[in-house]
């Protein structure tokens, strides 16, 4: 933006265009066209469009000539001081300008430092920030209700437990739903029954890779009897999912959906430091670390607190990189967040491996009893799932 500058009207009407508007708007060698502002707030002045006819040049001077009927009806006589404010594709000139930088209109002003914005353009400019946070999340959202509605079908079962925990913490880092929000807790609902599934089609497909890796057939028997238990849960689970979920994920919850957003874009949106989420969400990331390393100083590594500890390390980076990959999304400078997200990404995929096989020995004990089969054979089968 040009500083504003004053030029004098001379004897035949005529105005120096400063130079560094002219270079700016590229006005030397093209036709100018001129337009009187709504109530004679001023002359607007813009490169006419290529090849259109008539439109004014600018003299070897930088001068233009304003036509005589704009100069009487705003009484532009000889040596008025006219000032020049500079937009993204025109300038305006003026004898107490005060216009929109962005289109000119006069009326419903705020004053921005030594500029001048109307309500309008903020209005849609807020608008557009909205539609730029929330687009994301619409998206999110399709593809979460298309998942779940596939969910009971193998292959989408872990994306939609993902895209609902994902569309969870986006959620809460624009905006603070109301507790009794439907959708967020529907969400909840549904991805607990997801992850009941999820695990136990986890164990089958882990014994399952067992059973290829034994040379010993009776312990290879010993990971067959666990897949059919898994199998079992399996198919208990699937059960549930076809009752449930229909329940949770459907019209209401899309309704409830187009609430929440309205909320979202009606309050606290605007006004949020998306990028201090991600702060908080390091510094929960580092608690989680601190705690599950005392756990480990005091519990046995497989114990179940140290599973939990752990796995609240995985939600807590999980949290961060669903943030940092929704706030990049909306095109937020993250350039100093990047190595973390990079780290917590790769801690993710070990965390999850180390947490699934602590599972899946904890699995093999419970079901311990239930195994027929020699001991001996039982007991190589748990030592080789330990290692
Ligand atoms: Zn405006």
């Amino acid at each position: 933006m040009v500083e504003a500058q004053t030029r004098k009207v001379d004897r035949v009407g005529r105005i120096v265009i400063p130079k560094e508007i002219r270079e700016a708007l590229d006005f030397c060698d093209h036709k100018l066209e001129m337009e009187m502002l709504p109530n004679n707030k001023g002359i607007k002045l813009f490169k006419g469009k290529q090849g259109a006819k008539g439109g004014k040049s600018l003299d070897d001077f930088g001068r233009i000539v304003v036509p005589s009927e704009y100069r009487e009806e705003l009484k532009w006589d000889e040596n008025k001081d006219i000032s020049f404010k500079q937009a993204d594709s025109f300038v305006v000139l003026n004898d107490n300008l005060r216009v929109c930088q962005f289109c000119g209109n006069d009326q419903h002003l705020i004053e921005i430092e030594t500029n001048y914005l109307c309500e309008l353009c903020l209005d849609s400019g807020n608008k557009k920030r909205s539609e730029r946070l929330i687009a994301p999340i619409d998206k999110l959202i399709d593809d979460y209700v298309h998942r779940c509605n596939q969910s009971v079908s193998s292959h989408s079962l872990h994306q939609a437990k993902d895209l609902g925990e994902n569309l969870k913490t986006v959620i809460e880092s624009i905006y603070v739903p109301p507790s009794d929000n439907g959708f967020i807790e529907s969400v909840k609902k549904a991805n607990k029954q997801l992850e009941k599934m999820a695990t136990q089609k986890m164990f089958k497909d882990a014994f399952h890779t067992m059973i290829n890796q034994t040379e010993n057939t009776q312990q290879a028997e010993i990971y067959h009897q666990m897949t059919q238990f898994a199998d079992k849960k399996i198919k208990k689970q699937h059960d549930k999912l076809i009752e449930k979920i229909p329940k949770l994920i459907n019209d209401d919850f899309l309704k409830d959906w187009k609430e929440s957003k309205e909320d979202a874009l009606a309050s606290t949106i605007s006004s949020i430091d998306l990028t201090k989420e991600l702060k908080d969400e390091e510094t929960v990331i580092q608690k989680a670390a601190e705690n599950l390393e005392q756990i480990i100083s005091d519990k046995d590594k497989n114990s179940l607190a140290t599973i939990d500890a752990q796995k609240q390390l995985l939600n807590a980076e999980k949290s961060f990189v669903f943030t940092y990959n929704y706030l990049s999304e909306v095109n937020i400078d993250l350039k100093s967040y990047e190595s973390q997200f990079n780290k917590y990404e790769k801690e993710i995929e070990d965390l999850k491996k180390e947490i699934n096989e602590k599972f899946l020995v904890n699995e093999f004990k419970k079901r311990q009893k239930d195994l027929n089969g020699k001991k001996k054979h039982i007991k190589a089968a748990k030592k080789q799932l330990s290692k």
